[in-house]
């Protein structure tokens, strides 16, 4: 078996090959990156409740614990899937703590160390797993070939 440090670092090969990867395995993680987009939205809603701009009768108790629901649903998807998903393409293997977890009582939101879906390179190869690392692979790559002097 293969132990931690025996793996490979990713090393770049085919730049099209790679942004193909990389946007498939952008797109599996979309859903897991929608609960972050929620938290806002929730975040906005108690600001907006907490100065009265919303009055308690709209924010009523069902309303609520809809929302804490939903909450629970998004957040566990975002988790399993983020984890099943960031699975790296290059060396198999799952995603550090890359990221905040995010928690929701009554009047706060609190973050703590967790897994994120926004995920730009593997933390494990270094291999780009977004359309943008690619790029940024290949011009520290075409930088680099260009400032090395010729014997
Ligand atoms: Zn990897």
């Amino acid at each position: 078996m293969k132990k931690n440090y025996d793996i490979k670092k990713f090393e770049p090969m085919d730049k099209e090959n790679e942004t193909k990867i990389a946007k498939k395995f952008q797109k599996k993680l979309f859903f897991s990156k929608f609960f972050y987009y929620y938290i806002a939205i929730i975040g906005v809603i108690f600001f907006l409740e907490k100065n009265n701009f919303i009055f308690d009768s709209v924010l009523g108790d069902q309303v609520f614990i809809l929302i804490m629901v939903l909450f629970w649903i998004l957040g566990l998807y975002s988790i399993i899937s983020t984890l099943i998903f960031g699975i790296c393409p290059y060396c198999q293997r799952f995603q550090k703590l890359n990221g905040k977890a995010v928690g929701v009582d009554s009047s706060s939101i609190s973050y703590t160390r967790g897994v994120s879906p926004f995920i730009k390179y593997c933390t494990r190869c270094g291999a780009p797993l977004s359309e943008k690392a690619v790029k940024e692979v290949y011009e520290k790559l075409e930088k680099g070939n260009a400032s090395t002097p010729i014997d």
